[in-house]
Parts: C-alpha cells; sequence; structure tokens
C-alpha cells in the first residue's frame, strides 16, 4: 500500500448537486510490478510480526498470561477486586467434648495437619469479625449489601444473621471495605465466579452466624463457643434474589430469617409454594 503526501493532494472546487464545493482530490498512484509489490508485502508482514518474534527469542519479555494453563502460578496485583469476602480470624482451641472421627478411618479425606491437631486435641476454629452495624450496606451506592442481624442466644446482643451480597449488581467500587470500622470484610482475588443461575451470585459471605471473633474468643468454654455461632450455607438466602424463581428454574430452598433490627421474619411465599 502506496501512501499519498499532503503535497500530491490537489484542491478544487466541483459543481455536486447543482452546487460547488471544495474537494480534495489525491492523485492516482502508479500501480507498482508484481516484485515490487512482494517484497513491500512482506515489509509489511516483518513490521507486524516484530513483536511475536522479539516474544519467540525473549521468552522471558512475555507478558500476556497462558491462561487457564497457569491457575497454579497466576498473580494478581493487590489492587485486582474480584469478590467481596470475609476477612477470619483463626483460633487453635483445645477440643474438650467433641467426638471426632477416628483419623484411620479409609473414608476420611481431611488434610493430614488437620488430622494431627485432631489427634492432639486440637481444632482450628475460624471466626468472622463482623458486628452487623450495617455501615457497609449504608455506604453501598447500589444496594448490593444486605445485612440480617438477629438476637444473640447466648450473648442477648445483636450479632450477625447473614451477610448477603449480590456479585450481580456490585460494582465492586470498594465503598463497604472502605466503610467498615472493624476490619470485617476485603475484596478478595477469587476468580472464575461465572454460574449458569443467576441467583447464585447471591452469597451469604458469613460462613457462620453470631457475634465477632472479639467477643466469641473472650468465652473460654469451647462449648459455649459453639452454641454462639451457627452454620450458614453459601448461597440460598432469600433476599434479595436467592429464593425468587426464575422461567424454568426452581426456587432455591430458603430458611426464613427474623432480622433483629425490624423485628419482622422475611421468607419467599414463591419459593415455599
Ligand atoms: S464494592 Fe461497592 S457496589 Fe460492591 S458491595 Fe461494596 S459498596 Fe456495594
Ligand atoms: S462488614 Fe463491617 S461495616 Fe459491614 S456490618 Fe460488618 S462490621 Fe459493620
Amino acid at each position: 500500500m502506496a501512501l499519498v503526501s499532503p503535497k500530491q493532494v490537489r484542491y478544487e472546487r466541483r459543481s455536486i448537486a447543482g452546487r460547488e464545493i471544495p474537494v480534495a482530490v489525491a492523485p492516482t498512484l502508479p500501480r507498482h510490478s508484481v516484485p515490487a509489490r512482494f517484497f513491500s508485502g512482506l515489509y509489511s508482514l516483518l513490521t507486524g510480526m516484530k513483536l511475536t518474534l522479539r516474544y519467540f527469542v525473549k521468552p522471558s519479555t512475555i507478558v500476556t498470561r497462558q491462561y487457564p494453563n497457569n491457575r497454579e502460578t497466576l498473580k494478581f496485583p493487590d489492587r485486582y477486586r474480584a469478590a467481596l469476602k470475609f476477612k477470619y480470624v483463626t483460633v487453635r482451641q483445645p477440643i474438650t467434648d467433641w467426638e471426632f472421627p477416628d483419623p484411620k478411618s479409609p473414608t476420611l479425606r481431611l488434610p493430614a495437619s488437620l488430622l494431627r491437631d485432631w489427634s492432639r486435641g486440637y481444632e482450628d476454629a475460624s471466626y468472622h469479625k463482623c458486628t452487623g452495624c450495617k455501615n457497609c450496606e449504608v455506604a453501598c451506592p447500589n444496594a448490593s449489601i444486605r445485612v440480617v442481624t438477629r438476637i444473640g442466644e447466648v450473648t442477648e446482643d445483636r450479632e450477625v444473621d447473614r451477610f448477603i451480597w449480590r456479585m450481580d449488581s456490585c460494582m465492586y467500587c470498594n465503598a463497604c471495605v472502605q466503610a467498615c470500622p472493624f476490619d470485617a470484610i476485603e475484596m478478595g482475588h477469587d476468580y472464575e465466579n461465572a454460574v449458569y443461575d443467576r441467583r447464585l451470585l447471591v452469597y451469604n459471605l458469613n460462613r457462620q452466624a453470631g457475634p465477632p471473633a472479639s467477643l466469641v474468643t473472650e468465652e473460654e468454654d469451647i462449648t459455649v463457643r459453639r452454641r454462639m455461632m451457627s452454620h450458614r450455607e453459601r448461597c440460598g438466602g432469600p433476599i434479595p434474589l436467592n429464593g425468587h424463581a426464575l422461567p424454568n428454574l426452581h426456587a432455591l430452598p430458603v430458611t426464613p430469617i427474623v432480622d433483629a433490627s425490624t423485628g419482622s421474619i422475611e421468607r419467599n411465599s414463591e419459593a415455599e409454594s
């Protein structure tokens, strides 16, 4: 392809549809011979391949990630935001009254470190740091967070029941993380979150309902600690989307919940029918 220099362009006025209009006229370029066109094409190809050739002879300069073959070694910059998650405090506590399974059982497939701790009478317990203050919910500009609280059986005070986060509407602005006064949530790097059912993008972030780690660890009796916490499933909360049916899909099973701040019971009639 030959380039036209601005000096070669001629300006003139032409009559188009009865009006005099200024136009720029490019010169008719001479047609090159076949060898000239071959070498011109080759030069153009090599120019385009220059970067590819450089990576071929110097692979250490490659910046493109070979995803998904590099899952094991994939590293993200700190500022990468993939999913909101809870921060957990891991406490190594003695097992006093718990019947743990036989570590030699052939059907038990658990990490060796966990089995070793069990056999020595210890377990690693993870407690969250959320107090259920709802600062993050207020800070979220598009209502992607819903914090449902309850009155704790042991503490008789407000504690988080479900921390519901809508990944499908979150815009990863990080305002919720910055608004949290207890450093209880963070943006994690857990990628590959695609699902076939939109309802599965609404999460309970808390693995357990209950008071924050600072309160739980004050209690020395492990049995009481366990009573403070109750398991929460990853998905399935009724608010605001999870319990609802979608075309050709059944509603997810939901558990009615009581919001301690309003005292109201939230249930999804569509899901129960
Ligand atoms: S990152 Fe922004 S949009 Fe997403 S939940 Fe937090 S505050 Fe809301
Ligand atoms: S995550 Fe932080 S701001 Fe949100 S309810 Fe829990 S303690 Fe409050």
